[in-house]
């Protein structure tokens, strides 16, 4: 079964149509401008380090929407989730970066419902399919930034402040698509800024963001093939 599954993947990765990838600087929104550090901003860091990835992704023949046209540009949270939602993106990568004593990038993703303003979101399909697209977006990036940035772990919507509040991120109720957050570094962290702001560290981030895209990509369409194969066995031979 396994051996027919990598199969399929690797007709579906042939054949497939261009699948959409929204790149999601984050900020400035209604919750701000975002963090500082001594020397950039995440609103800078997050903009840079979007355009890079996606002109990257464009390289590997993903078609990228943006949900901002430029820096300054406010969009808030829920707007960024409907630009998502439009452009039916396999998956939406919502850039930030942290303030708080740890280092490292961390990767965020929905596992229960919330709600925004009595709408509650994100829908039970979303929630089955973003969370293996998580988990492997994660790894890919764990693996590409071992040894030169540490992790601070795949974690949940609900271990944010706003997805305390409300269950899960304003980005994440509004999405009818995957969507994952990446915290990319610590700002506040003069050795994380120092990576980020460095030549090597910026292309390492931008390499393991796409590798992270790859992977999700990799597991919603296996996903999907296995999903089809269950709705085709008979009844009883399930499981
Ligand atoms: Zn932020």
């Amino acid at each position: 079964m396994r051996a027919l599954f990598a199969l399929a993947l690797s007709l579906v990765g042939t054949v497939g149509s261009a699948q959409t990838i929204v790149i999601d600087p984050g900020h400035p929104s209604e919750v701000g401008v975002g963090t500082k550090g001594r020397r950039t901003t995440e609103l800078k860091v997050a903009w840079e380090v979007g355009l890079a990835l996606r002109n990257r992704l464009r390289r590997e023949g993903y078609a990228v929407v943006m949900t901002k046209q430029r820096l300054n540009e406010r969009v808030t949270n829920k707007r960024r989730a409907e630009i998502a939602n439009a452009a039916k993106a396999t998956l939406m990568v919502r850039l930030h970066c942290d303030a708080s004593k740890g280092s490292g990038f961390s990767v965020y993703y929905p596992a229960k419902q919330g709600t925004v303003n009595g709408v509650i979101g994100p829908s039970p399909a979303m929630l089955r399919a973003v969370a293996p697209m998580a988990r492997r977006f994660y790894r890919a990036m764990s693996q590409t930034l071992a040894g030169k940035l540490p992790s601070e772990g795949l974690r949940t919507d609900a271990q944010t402040y706003v997805g305390r509040k409300q269950g899960a991120l304003t980005g994440s109720i509004y999405s009818d698509v995957p969507s994952i957050l990446v915290e990319m570094v610590v700002l506040t962290n003069p050795k994380d800024e120092a990576f980020i702001l460095s030549t090597a560290g910026r292309a390492a981030m931008v390499d393991a963001l796409a590798q992270g895209v790859k992977g999700a990509h990799e597991a919603a369409q296996l996903d999907k093939l296995q999903q089809s194969v269950e709705g085709m066995m008979p009844i009883g031979s399930k499981g």
